[in-house]
């Protein structure tokens, strides 16, 4: 803890030889741990070391190739910017490599996918699996695959790639290649229409494509709180009916599971979706969960499921850019068999921010209009169609109410408390995020914010808005939670 101290004296070149490697990294990580927030470097740091450093080159040392990616793209500036502070030298070359250990492991999955190769090629019956002893034979006839409801229309073919999503894409592949093994539970999070069901129901699909007897199970979480809710009303003293739900549950290969934030405040659903994650996870079943935030930030989520998803991978998707916006709409538009003027493009693609589905609605606007008047597609009519459709102007017009609603929906919590005079931390904080939005996204005056908050001072609203912004500085988790919300604010 206290190494930065000794390391960190040492602008002499020929000094920086006496500390080792480890050393240095050791000092490295504790500047970094400053400056990011404790779950990214727990996450992205925590089993990296240093293999080698001579004069300006380090060669750091990674568990997977997601990381590897990871500290490239997102925290090489930081890494340079403190080997620089620790070693006193100028960083002019950092190179990634997976160790070992992370070698022998993807050695070992190689030699398990040959392996089943081979059993599978000599010989199409009965060596059994362990796992395949946990299934319990179905009378029925295996399930077709319109029961996995999965649509086809996902796949990976018709999913652009982008900086936005393509650790996400990443893993997805890594897991379609090789469920069950590699990174379970693959948790996806991200904010609305921004690509996350699409994904993960081309694993379903690509996995089924690879092996038709595989059983994959999508569901949204409404469904499967639903399922549940069923199951226990009927099982009410039938043992016999209980068993359908937990054998569509726990028999899959692979679970896919949408829009996990829903199990928010549902206790027994949650307890009987660790079980159900329990048995698939003991059992090397592969289980995929989006969620439109972090694990840690779902509200009311219990902790033992936290660590669970946290056990996996997590990747984010995040809002594609420009260039991709526009690589997205070509690809729709290919699809649609539709063309639009490279200018018509351009302008739609820089005015819907918002996310991906809207960029959909936004073309199929346009085409419509031009196909019920006989017209073009030109940049004036995108502009007069986007206009009067908000999607344009909407930022304008985002008021103090919609915010209410939004970061009551966000945290579960109904607006008369957000609104009364509650001060438990739950209630205080959403608050204050509210006040937050209403400044920089509505530009609402301070004390019109006090008013609209239930008849609050003037410096209340002040000092939440400078209390969020300050904590923004650090914090990547509060930045992404809030750009979530001004997400589904724009939406
Ligand atoms: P989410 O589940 O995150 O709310 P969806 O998966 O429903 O979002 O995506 C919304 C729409 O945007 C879908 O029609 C999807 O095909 C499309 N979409 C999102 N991201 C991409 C992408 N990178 N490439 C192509 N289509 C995308
Ligand atoms: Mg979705």
């Amino acid at each position: 803890m206290s190494h930065t101290n000794d390391s960190v004296v040492a602008p002499d070149v020929s000094s920086s030889a006496a500390s080792t490697p480890e050393s240095i990294w050791q000092a490295v990580l504790g500047e970094l741990e400053l400056s990011i927030s404790k779950a990214n470097f727990t996450t992205w740091f925590k089993s990296t070391s240093i293999l080698r450093y001579e004069r300006g080159e380090a060669v750091i040392l990674v568990p997977n190739m997601f990381t590897r990616n990871w500290l490239q793209n997102k925290y090489h500036k930081d890494i340079s910017k403190a080997l620089q502070n620790v070693t006193g030298e100028r960083i002019t070359k950092i190179s990634y490599e997976l160790h070992s250990q992370a070698e022998a492991v993807e050695e070992q999955h190689k030699k398990m996918e040959e392996e089943k190769l081979r059993e599978e090629q000599s010989t199409r019956t009965s060596i059994p699996v362990p796992v395949a002893t946990m299934r319990t034979p179905i009378g029925s006839p295996s399930i077709p695959n319109a029961t996995t409801a999965l649509n086809s229309k996902y796949s990976f073919e018709n999913l652009v790639v982008g900086a936005n999503n393509e650790l996400a894409i990443a893993a997805a592949r890594a897991v379609t290649k090789n469920p069950g093994t590699m990174y379970n539970p693959l948790f996806i999070y991200g904010g609305v229409g921004l690509g996350k069901t699409h994904l993960i129901q081309s694993i379903g699909n690509a996995i089924l494509s690879a092996d038709s007897q595989k059983k994959v199970v999508y569901v949204t979480c409404e469904k499967f709180t639903d399922d549940f809710i069923k199951y226990i009303q009927n099982s009410k003293g039938r043992e016999g009916d209980s068993s359908v739900f937990k054998q569509k549950y726990r028999t899959a290969d692979v679970l896919i599971i949408d829009d996990i934030q829903f199990l928010s405040g549902k206790e027994r659903t949650q307890e009987e979706f660790f079980h159900t994650f329990n048995e698939l996870h003991q059992n090397n079943r592969q289980v995929i969960i989006t969620s439109d935030r972090p694990p840690k930030a779902i509200l009311h989520l219990e902790d033992r499921l936290i660590s669970r998803f946290e056990g996996g991978m997590i990747a984010d998707i995040s809002m594609p850019d420009f260039e991709t916006r526009k690589a997205i709409l070509r690809s729709k538009c290919a699809e649609k068999d539709i063309s639009l003027p490279e200018d018509v493009a351009d302008y739609i693609a820089q005015n819907v921010q918002s996310n991906v589905r809207e960029l959909e609605g936004a073309v199929a606007r346009v085409i419509a209009h031009c196909e019920m008047n006989g017209t073009e597609p030109t940049q004036d009519l995108a502009k007069s169609v986007l206009v009067s459709a908000g999607s344009a102007e909407r930022r304008a017009n985002i008021n103090p109410k919609q915010i209410l609603d939004i970061v009551s929906g966000f945290y579960n919590i109904e607006i008369d408390e957000l609104l009364a005079k509650n001060r438990k931390k739950e209630v205080v904080w959403p608050r204050q995020i509210a006040m937050y939005l209403m400044r920089v996204e509505a530009k609402t005056s301070y004390p019109s914010i006090g008013q609209h908050i239930g008849g609050r001072d003037h410096t209340t609203a002040i000092h939440a808005f400078e209390k969020v912004s300050k904590l923004l500085e650090g914090d990547e988790s509060l930045q992404q939670e809030i750009d979530i919300l001004k997400q589904k604010l724009y939406l």
